[in-house]
Order: structure tokens, then sequence, then C-alpha cells
């Protein structure tokens, strides 16, 4: 079998980090258990073009550490836990790499659990899912839950309006100026939403295609993906890749409010003293973007309908106490999500040692 598993060292405070290939299929991936002291790890697969193998490792380190913090946050009796796949999805994606994938998330005997992300569809993981048990957010099948990123879309909205509240003293995002960044699955979702609200939308993509496309449907302004920190807008909605806020492009911020969908959009912790210095409420990534893990965790667990809706409507409840909280206790809102994640960890980690 030319399937080939390296267990590598994973850092301190991760479980577990597996490089993977397969030859004849064309795969080279990395899975990544961050933890599993709530549950089995769920989290996402993203498919892209990493110019080196340190870059793709990076970024599944990263993403499967958001994930821990993501599921432990909304209450799903999951860990955390990523894969990337190093590839062009426009040109790379073939039944059999995707299959090979599918033989290695068998391999992990349960532990870890994928589903869609950037550059995966649900097509994509039907091939997965022939190999393996563990692959989500399926179009078809019992439990399936299909696309997450309408999930995605609602709940980065209720959050964006909660955000409206505590900074402008009103949830109406009529005439609000927005700035989408990404007008991908969840991207464009969220750009209906603010649209059909009456906000003024501004929209930004490196697909010429989709902005062409809001500008003619939702009657929003272009700008290149270049300039969106040279802009005029009220609120900036990062839907795109992480990372895009930084301590220079912070500097150049006229958003009074932060709230998208993109995960990891502070480069590093610091970045969100600066916001907070800027008087710019920054919501925080994993606990806005949650409604597409809670969708998936429906499938994990085999539950109803009820189960995505009743946890679906409690994330904006949560964004605005973690907000009440930084205010109170003059903390960022990353700190104060960051230690509530911390004291479920911790608690969680408690009743395993009293079990054992
Ligand atoms: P997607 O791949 O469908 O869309 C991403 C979009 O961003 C694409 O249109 C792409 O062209 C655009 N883009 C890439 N680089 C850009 C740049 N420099 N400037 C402007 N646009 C750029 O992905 P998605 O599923 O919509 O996810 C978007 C973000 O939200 C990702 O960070 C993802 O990890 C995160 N997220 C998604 C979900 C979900 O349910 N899909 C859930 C949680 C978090």
């Amino acid at each position: 079998m030319a399937l080939k598993l390296v267990e590598e060292q994973a850092p301190a405070g991760y479980e577990r980090l597996v490089y993977i290939e397969d030859e004849e299929a064309g795969l080279r991936a990395f899975v990544c258990v961050h933890s599993t002291v709530l549950g089995p790890a769920v989290g996402g697969c993203r498919m892209w073009n990493y110019a080196t193998l340190d870059e793709a490792r990076t970024d599944v380190l990263r993403l499967a550490a958001g994930m821990t913090n993501k599921n432990a946050m909304a209450g799903l009796g999951l860990g955390g836990g990523k894969s990337v796949i190093i590839g062009d999805p426009r040109s790379d994606k073939t039944e059999a790499l995707f299959r090979a994938f599918g033989r290695a998330i068998e391999s992990f005997g349960g532990s870890y659990y994928t589903a869609e992300d950037v550059g995966i569809s649900p097509e994509d993981m039907a091939n997965v899912a022939k190999e393996t048990a563990y692959a989500v957010g399926l179009d078809h099948g019992a439990h399936a839950s299909g696309d997450p990123s309408p999930f995605t879309a609602e709940g980065v909205f209720q959050c964006l309006k909660v955000g409206a509240k505590a900074v402008f003293g009103t949830d109406d995002l009529a005439g609000r100026r927005v700035l989408v960044q990404g007008l991908g699955h969840v991207g464009w979702s969220l750009a209906e939403k603010l649209h059909a609200a009456g906000a003024e939308l501004v929209v930004s993509d490196v697909n010429a295609e989709a902005v062409e496309k809001a500008r003619a449907s939702l009657g929003a302004e272009v700008c290149p993906p270049g300039e969106i920190f040279a802009q005029q807008m009220d609120v900036f909605a990062p839907c795109a890749l992480g990372g895009i806020l930084t301590h220079e492009t912070v500097a150049q911020l006229t958003a009074r409010l932060v709230c998208g969908a993109a995960n990891n959009q502070l480069l590093e912790p610091s970045v969100a003293e600066d916001l907070l210095a800027r008087d710019c409420l920054y919501l925080p990534d994993y606990v806005v973007n949650a409604g597409g893990i809670i969708s998936v965790a429906g499938e994990v667990h085999h539950a109803g309908p009820e189960y995505r809706a009743d946890r679906l409507v409690q994330i904006a409840g949560r964004v605005a106490q973690i907000v009440e909280t930084s205010r109170k206790e003059r903390k960022t809102t990353i700190q104060v999500a960051d230690d509530i994640v911390a004291d479920i960890l911790a608690k969680a980690a408690k009743v395993e040692a009293l079990a054992v």
C-alpha cells in the first residue's frame, strides 16, 4: 500500500501531528489532533497551495488549536483537530487523492473527524467518506448535515448585530458601511444577509467574478484586495484567510467593529491590544464562526435539526456576554474568550483525572 503515515513530534500541548503521503494518489497532507479532552477531535480539512511543507505544518497546528477553543466554547462535547492537503484546489483534486486521504483518516480510529474547510466541497468529502466513517459535512446519508457555510454565515450575522448594538447603540444595520473580505461560501451568504438588512456593502475578493456578481446583484462597491485598509468603513468582516489583522493593518483600520468568519484573524494575540486601544471591538473569530461546526457536530452526534437550531442561537448570547465581561474587566475580548475555554478544559481534565 502506497499510503505512508509519519508520526511527527507534536509541540507541547498537542496530542498528535501526522504527515501523510501517497505518491501514487498525489497526496501530501497533515493531520493534527490538538486535544481530545472534551471528546473526539473534529475540524475541517483545508486544501491550499502551500509553498512548503513547513507552511502547511504551521497552518495545521494553528488551525487545530483554534478548533479546540471553538468546540469547547460552543459546548459540543468535542475536541479540536484539523487537516490540510497540500495542492491547488482548482487543478489537483482527484477521487484517488481524497480516497487516500480517507484511508488515512480511518486509521485514526475515530479520534479525529474531518469535514469541509477552504478549498474542499461536499463532493470531495463524499469521496473521503468512501474510505472512512469519520468524514462529516456530507450531503447524503442518514445524518448528513450538508455544507456548514450557511450556518456559519448566520452565526456571524447574528454576532455582527450584537457587536453593532454594543458599538453604535443599535443593531439596525441600515446604512452601516460593512466591508466583506472574501466572497466564498460564507462571505457570499453573509453579504446577502447584510444587503437584505440595508447595509452599505463594500466587497473584496481576489476572484474577479465573485466581486462582479456582488456589484451586479447586491449593489456592492468593490475594493481591490490590496486596498482594504485604506477604506472608510464602520464594520470589517474578514471572510477570507487568517492573519489579516496585524500591528500594521490595525494601525490603518477605520472600522469600529470587526466580526467575520475567517479563522485565526489575529496574526498574533497582541494585535487584540491594538484593536482595544483604537476602540475597535473585535469579536473573537472562534466564537462567532461556530455555526458550521455546530452543524457538523449534529452529524457526529447523530442528532436531529433541533440540536443545530438550539446551539446556533446561543452564539450571539455568548458573544454579548464576552463583550460585557471585557468591558467590565478591561480585558480584550479574546482574552475573555480564552479564559472561558481554559476553564472548561481545566474542569474536564480534572474530571478525567478523577475517573482514572
Ligand atoms: P471559501 O474558500 O469558500 O472562500 C474564501 C474566499 O476568500 C474565496 O472567494 C477567495 O477567493 C477569497 N480570498 C482568498 N484570498 C483573498 C484575499 N487576499 N482577499 C480577498 N479575498 C480572498 O471559504 P469559506 O468556506 O467561505 O471560509 C472563509 C473563511 O471562514 C475561512 O477562513 C474559513 O476557515 C472560515 N470558516 C469557514 C467555515 C465554513 O462553514 N465554511 C466555518 C468556520 C470558519
